[in-house]
């Protein structure tokens, strides 16, 4: 018989496959995994079909088509001022997930420490662990996981290699301040520390707050690797198409990881994208779009008897059920399911040591009537 060691021990399945299968079994909706139960826009669907037929399917270049990159670059030039060479600094990836990956991969070495806050997406600490790397989580608490510097500053050691941000953040929905970012700027002067930012969501942002983009900060952006997914953008999570930024410096290093991990990502659905993203109108309207959904949703689970936290970016909005219920929240999210039809994600899953402060993240990325329907099984909780 043949045996392996596992280099992920005490890892199970991601949570996300967890809930949505549990979802399907008991034909639960589902606002547990974060993905849209509607169609992307159809005029997207068409500039890839065109590229298809037009004969675009063998391999793009190894940092992605030029149409793309300088799409990107310039994307990035008008939200946030910043330069970014499309020719060396922008690299297309196959989604956020990759380029976390690739981005931990260049630079993470047995022993090196990685600050991360949680609760935190759940990719984070498992790529780290693979590359010998090790988590220094600092937990957050709700209702409003707010960050004090001063003890991430306590988290410093000679060995610490990077902290991982993200905002807006999932789960929690909370976003970076100005202040944040200035205390950021302090902390990490005169160090080597990079930083990992995670802005899946940077389209997503509510109340007119602006998104503090690393790219806005040039003291930040020096050190730092940027990630975006048009999963998020563009209503296609099934795409897994995504992007990095990076100083010259520290792309470079990434393209030689990227170049023998993926080496490049999906041809015609590139050239459909910076087609279709010509026309700025096609992204710049999504927070309005989400915000509609996030007062909806939170209106409707207004009259449930949860306690709502705060939702400032994202597309997930937690609960806490610590008033009504001492169970724990995984067990919650199951009897959700199975009793009352309706699947979310227990927060303990994003937390190293599973802390449970009895909150629920549900995505509200649904159609309406799937909100209504959902928060009506709710009700009877
Ligand atoms: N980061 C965060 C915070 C996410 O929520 C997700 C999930 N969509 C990703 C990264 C990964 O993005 P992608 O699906 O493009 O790999
Ligand atoms: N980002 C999505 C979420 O947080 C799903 C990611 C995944 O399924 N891996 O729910």
């Amino acid at each position: 018989m043949i045996s392996i060691q596992s280099k992920l021990p005490g890892v199970g399945t991601t949570i996300f496959s967890v809930m949505s299968k549990l979802a399907g079994e008991y034909k639960a909706i589902n606002l547990s995994q974060g993905f849209p139960d509607y169609p992307c826009d159809p005029k997207l669907v068409a500039e890839v079909t065109k590229a298809m037929k037009k004969g675009f399917n063998q391999y793009a270049p190894m940092p992605g088509l030029p149409a793309l990159r300088q799409l990107i670059a310039e994307k990035v030039n008008n939200l946030y001022g910043a330069s970014y060479d499309p020719e060396r600094e922008v690299t297309v990836t196959a989604g956020g997930t990759q380029a976390i990956f690739t981005a931990l991969s260049t630079c993470i070495s047995p022993g090196d420490e990685v600050i991360i806050f949680e609760p935190a997406y759940d990719s984070y600490a498992p790529a780290v662990k693979l590359l010998g790397g090790l988590v220094k989580p600092y937990e957050l608490a709700p209702p409003d996981y707010e960050i004090d510097w001063e003890m991430v500053r306590k988290l410093f050691s000679a060995n610490t290699k990077m902290i991982i941000l993200n905002s807006p953040q999932n789960p929690t929905g909370c976003i970076l301040s100005e202040k944040d970012i200035k205390a950021l700027i302090r902390l990490t002067r005169n160090t080597d520390i990079l930083i990992l930012s995670d802005e899946v969501y940077e389209h997503i942002i509510f109340d007119g707050q602006i998104h503090q983009s690393i790219a806005l900060h040039p003291e930040l952006r020096e050190r730092s690797f940027i990630v975006a997914s048009f999963g998020k953008l563009l209503h296609t999570t099934g795409w897994k198409l995504g992007y990095c930024l990076a100083p010259e410096i520290l792309m470079k290093e990434f393209r030689k990881v990227h170049q023998f991990n993926v080496f490049s990502v999906n041809t015609p659905m590139q050239l459909g994208i910076a087609n279709y993203l010509k026309d700025s109108s096609n992204y710049l309207g999504l927070s309005a779009f989400f915000q509609e959904k996030r007062d909806l949703f939170r209106a409707l689970l207004g009259e449930t008897k949860f306690k709502l936290l705060p939702c400032n970016g994202s597309y997930f909005q937690c609960i806490s059920y610590a008033h009504l219920s001492n169970e724990k929240d995984n067990e919650m999210a199951v009897s959700l399911v199975r009793d009352y039809g309706v699947a979310s994600i227990p927060v303990s899953a994003f937390y190293t040591k599973h802390t449970d402060h009895k909150v629920l993240r549900f995505c509200f990325a649904k159609k309406q009537e799937t909100l209504e329907k959902a928060v009506q099984r709710l009700m009877k909780l």
